[in-house]
């Protein structure tokens, strides 16, 4: 399984297909200056090459998804396209399949993020037109900050402002966040709910996350991407005065306001050499001015923030930085790390100078042995990120569509099952039984003899053989039938009968007493290998299976899955269950493997004495 992620952006445009099991890129390619003349693509390690004329995102998408699938040497290895969208407003909170009204919603939200929204969609419109067989993901930069308390996301204007779902702080870098947080706690061999982080998403855009106890709750992004750190060339905060300011003494416009907010402030703004950190560094170190402060104002900014989160969060466990200045300047990390000491955090210069983080996912610690709250350094991976949050809604929704096939449920009366030796003791010597009728289960049959079952004490008059002979004796009774026998038989799965009680048989020529074979049957399915294939179950997995639609809905859990070429779909619960659950002929469940885990879980050691060949 192949993931394609596309971050389709307003000037560039990003694709790769991820490996799904181990997150390995297939291929990588980027489209830099989309909607220019100068557009580029490349790929890989490769030199760029130029697109023809001036390309829109449709066209770009469509040339560079047409040549990136011809260098793949398995196309149809891809299963799903997972796309970042930015902005996902307050209704999408988590990935979505992508259809139509998804689609349309994500258009409305366009007014919200005006310079992502649309290059997004346009990537999502192109792409599914180019695979509209395949499931296709929007995976959103807000959604992780969908948890934000109303005191961190609402702005203290006037209550019928503040008050409307549109005008809020959503905060974004969410797919970056929320994938070095889980990093960060993996490199801490540590739950996210029992840590306190501070991750610091430091790249061309910036802003800082408080994640507590795996949720984040606040972070310095806002309605729009400009609000919190000092950028690449946005400003970050500043006081709204200054707008009015600068409209009413400067003349701004509020285009020109945006533009300068968003185009021209930041680093760029503060260096006037541009927003590439390492040549402001460089003129920094030669004793330029304008780098020197825009180094400062920028860490001054993230520190700020830092105080500011650990202070909401009443602690912090680690702080972590990512992204182009994250990962790799020293500098900044030194600068905004400096002085942390009061909230337990020491940094090992040395440790951070040396600092080389390998390639793939890695975290490395910058913080003494001895720091109580840890400096670590993340390498973020949104395509990454992206990836696994697609697979993990297609798995979900194929899922769910096995689930919809529903499983025949029998109800099993009390039975046995005999040798044909006990047969001949029973009945008589060269006895054979006489089948009366098929049993769902090919080769299986009722016998037209019954037994007399004596326990303790009561006794069954007639409980029925059912066919062909064993080579072991067993009697399935229900919990009901073993009160009225007297007796206390476990429950297990057909076959295993060591250590279960024994019981009185008596037939027309003879009695025979059992001295072990009474069992209550584990409730269990038999399938076929392409049932299991289908539901995505092995031989002795254990299910739920939900019965719905009827008057006393349950859920059955412990369902013992058993899988050979001669079974037939079908799940047999004894006269006990049966009732429970208020069972008619025809009834049916439906197998519960959506999100795995909690419900389907193996049991080796209980069912591995399971002897399927005496079943
Ligand atoms: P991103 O948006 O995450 O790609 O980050 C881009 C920013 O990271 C730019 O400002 C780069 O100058 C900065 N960056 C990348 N490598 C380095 C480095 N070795 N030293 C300082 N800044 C860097």
């Amino acid at each position: 399984m192949q993931i394609l992620v596309i971050n389709c952006g307003s000037s560039s445009l990003k694709a790769d297909v991820r490996e799904h099991a181990t997150g390995e890129y297939v291929a990588k390619m980027v489209i830099d200056r989309v909607g220019s003349e100068a557009a580029t693509l490349r790929f890989e390690d490769e030199e760029p090459t130029p697109l023809p004329g001036e390309v829109g995102h449709k066209e770009a998408l469509e040339i560079s998804l047409t040549r990136l699938l011809q260098r793949l040497s398995d196309p149809e290895a891809i299963t799903a396209i997972g796309h970042r969208v930015v902005h996902g407003g307050a209704r999408f909170t988590r990935p979505v399949l992508i259809d139509d009204q998804v689609e349309a919603a994500i258009e409305e939200l366009s007014a919200l993020a005006p310079l992502h929204n649309p290059a997004n969609l346009a990537g999502i419109r192109a792409a599914r037109a180019l695979l509209p067989s395949l499931p296709h993901v929007a995976v959103f930069d807000t959604a992780f900050h969908a948890t934000l308390p109303r005191r961190a996301r609402v702005y203290a204007l006037p209550h019928e402002l503040a008050e409307d779902p549109g005008l809020r702080r959503f905060g974004f870098h969410g797919i970056s966040h929320a994938y070095v947080a889980r990093q960060a706690a993996n490199y801490l061999d540590a739950d996210m709910r029992d840590l306190r982080l501070i991750t610091c998403h430091l790249g061309n855009g910036a802003s800082v996350c408080a994640v507590e106890f795996g949720r984040s709750i606040e972070t310095s992004m806002g309605l729009t991407p400009l609000e919190g750190l000092v950028m690449g060339t946005r400003s970050g905060d500043i006081d709204p005065g200054l707008l009015f300011h600068l409209m009413r003494e400067y003349d701004y416009s509020a285009e020109e306001l945006d533009h300068l907010l968003n185009h021209k402030s930041g680093l760029a703004g503060l260096s006037g050499i541009g927003n590439d950190l390492r040549d402001i560094e460089a003129r920094a170190a030669e004793g330029d001015e304008h780098c020197r402060l825009a180094i400062q104002v920028f860490a001054h900014r993230v520190r700020k923030y830092i105080g500011a989160y650990a202070a909401i969060m009443g602690g912090v466990d680690a702080i972590v930085f990512t992204a182009g200045i994250g990962e790799n300047s020293a500098l900044m990390r030194h600068r905004i790390a400096q002085r942390l000491d009061f909230l337990g955090a020491r940094h090992d210069e040395d440790r951070n100078r040396e600092l080389r983080l390998p390639s793939g996912p890695a975290v490395e610690r910058i913080s003494t042995p001895h720091s109580r709250t840890h400096l670590l350094v993340a390498r973020t991976d949104e395509s990454r990120a992206i990836a696994e949050a697609t697979s993990l809604i297609v798995l979900k929704s194929d899922a769910v569509a096995r689930a919809q096939r529903p499983i025949p449920v029998a109800v099993s009366a009390r039975h046995i099952h005999l040798t044909q030796e006990a047969v001949e003791t029973l009945f008589g010597p060269g006895y054979q039984l006489t089948p009366r009728n098929d049993l769902s289960q090919p080769g299986q049959f009722a016998a037209e003899e019954t037994l007399r079952v004596v326990g303790p004490k009561n006794e069954f008059p007639a409980v029925r053989i059912l066919g062909p002979t064993r080579s072991l004796n067993q009697l399935e009774i229900s919990r009901t039938d073993e009160f009225a026998l007297g007796i206390d038989a476990p429950v297990r799965a057909s076959g295993d009968v060591a250590n279960s009680p024994g019981i009185l048989l008596v037939g027309p020529a003879g009695e025979l007493k059992l001295e072990q074979g009474v069992i209550c049957a584990w409730r269990h399915i038999h399938m076929t290998p392409d049932d299991a294939a289908h539901f995505g179950v092995h031989d002795r997995d254990v299910v739920e299976v939900a019965i719905t639609g009827g008057d006393r809905d349950l859920t059955f859990g412990d369902v013992l899955v058993r899988v050979k070429d001669s079974y037939r779909l079908e799940m047999h619960i004894d006269t006990d269950e049966g009732n429970a659950a208020n069972l008619g002929r025809g009834a049916t469940g439906t197998l519960i493997s959506t999100e795995g885990r909690a419900q389907l879980q193996r049991r080796a050691t209980r069912y591995d004495t399971v002897d399927a060949a005496a079943e």
